[in-house]
């Protein structure tokens, strides 16, 4: 999961920063919508951290540039304003929460799972296969399959978006830290360790890859 921080405080976005590095979300922090416009141009996100007052504007004016990037990332408002009216303008203005500042940051980051949809109920189970992202656990009829690190995080973040065609692009947006300083070939190293250390054992097909497009999480694969 991808996060971008748009706030011009900088004791906050720092303390935003760490705070969802820890809970492991990636994250790039910008001061200004200027600096936002050129992240949105070049990473993709599932959801924005979004100030209301900024230096260049206001936040809730880029809203609808998010929104036509894509429909599915989430704006979170953060402001100041603490009147009813803004809290309406600011959602009529197409944001899908609104959070009053000061915020407790516990709350926040439930906020952020709620609109994720990634809570408590993040355990991935299809069948005799249950991938567990908070443990780093795969088991598959009853046992543990050894498969960490980035190809785990690869498979569940496919697992996550199955039915979809997830590109080569996305998954290193998602997963990587600095997407633009490792090749896309990384990807291709991750999902060969998927089938060879799980799929080759097991007899199994977990992702299936779609020519020029990317990859589709396909487990149980019809015959
Ligand atoms: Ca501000």
């Amino acid at each position: 999961m991808r996060i971008l921080i748009i706030e011009d405080e900088v004791s906050l976005s720092k303390m935003l920063s760490d705070g969802l590095k820890d809970s492991d979300y990636q994250n790039d922090v910008v001061q200004n919508l200027a600096d936002a416009r050129y992240f949105l141009g070049i990473r993709n996100y599932d959801l924005i951290l979004l100030d209301w007052m900024l230096p260049d504007g206001n936040g809730i004016d880029l809203i609808n540039e998010i929104k036509q990037i894509s429909r599915k990332t989430a704006v979170i408002v953060l402001s100041a304003r603490d009147d009813k009216e803004s809290e309406i303008e600011a959602l009529r203005a197409g944001a899908d929460d609104y959070i009053k500042k000061p915020f407790d940051f516990e709350i926040l980051v439930v906020r952020i799972e709620a609109k994720l949809r990634f809570g408590d109920s993040n355990i991935i189970e299809i069948e005799n296969l249950i991938i567990n992202p908070e443990e780093e656990k795969i088991i598959y009829n009853n046992e543990e399959i050894e498969l960490k690190g980035k190809p785990f995080e690869v498979l569940t973040h496919l697992a996550i978006h199955k039915d979809q065609i997830v590109s080569k692009e996305q998954l290193l947006d998602a997963i990587w830290e600095e997407p633009e300083l490792v090749t896309p070939n990384v990807i291709e190293v991750a999902i060969n360790q998927i089938r060879q250390k799980m799929d080759k054992p097991l007899n199994i097909t977990t992702i299936e890859t779609v020519r020029r497009r990317g990859y589709r999480f396909c487990f149980p694969k019809k015959a």
